[in-house]
């Protein structure tokens, strides 16, 4: 199995990267993001509960993205690989993932993490925003807590994953291809 962490701020172009990769390289992508907005679009109770922490750009208990990612996991055993986008955002999370990928017996491979300034991020959720219908990208104190909380909380994973040798810096500045290029020419080294 090949399993990527696409790591980097909200707005540094995770999502779109991964679409990219997922058909290259034909790996599971798995956003818990997307999987929460979909619990909201089903009006689950889960879903219910997410949305007032998410709509504030504050993150989800680490439990309930866990427990998400679990299943996923099981659910996807035969796969060729996963990445991981939007998860983990804490250590916790960080360890989590580690066991259950032990269990499987694939570890994590490599993190790619996408580097943009904190002003680029700002432009470009506020400009998604238009078009996403996401509450979360429309307004510049909830975009500015949520840079807070990747600052705080998740950009120390990186310490994490440095330490067993798998962080990889990545420019995430320039056009699509140009970016979706460089993470492809470190994903091919390893592949
Ligand atoms: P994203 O689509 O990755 O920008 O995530 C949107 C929101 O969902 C975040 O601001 C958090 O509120 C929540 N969320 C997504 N993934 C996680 C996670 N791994 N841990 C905690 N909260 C999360």
């Amino acid at each position: 199995m090949f399993n990527l962490i696409l790591f980097g701020p909200p707005g540094a172009g995770k999502g779109t990267q991964s679409e990219k990769l997922i058909e290259k390289y034909q790996l599971i992508h798995l956003s818990t993001g997307d999987i929460l907005r979909s619990e909201i679009a089903e009006g689950t109770e889960l879903g219910l509960k997410a949305k007032e922490v998410m709509d504030l750009g504050e993150l989800v208990p680490d439990e309930v993205v866990i427990a998400m990612i679990k299943s996923k996991l099981e659910a996807n055993a035969s796969a060729k690989g996963f990445i991981f986008d939007g998860f983990p955002r804490t250590t916790a999370q960080a360890e989590a993932l580690d066991a259950l990928l032990e269990e499987l017996g694939h570890p994590i491979t490599i993190m790619l993490a996408l580097e943009v300034s904190e002003s680029e991020l700002i432009k470009r959720l506020l400009n998604r925003g238009k078009n996403s219908g996401r509450p979360d990208d429309q307004d510049e104190a909830i975009i500015q807590n949520r840079i807070n909380e990747y600052q705080n909380k998740t950009a120390p994973i990186k310490d994490y994953y440095s330490l067993q040798g798998k962080f990889r810096a990545i420019e995430g500045i320039g056009s699509i291809d140009d970016i979706f290029n460089r993470l492809c020419s470190q994903i091919d080294l390893i592949f």
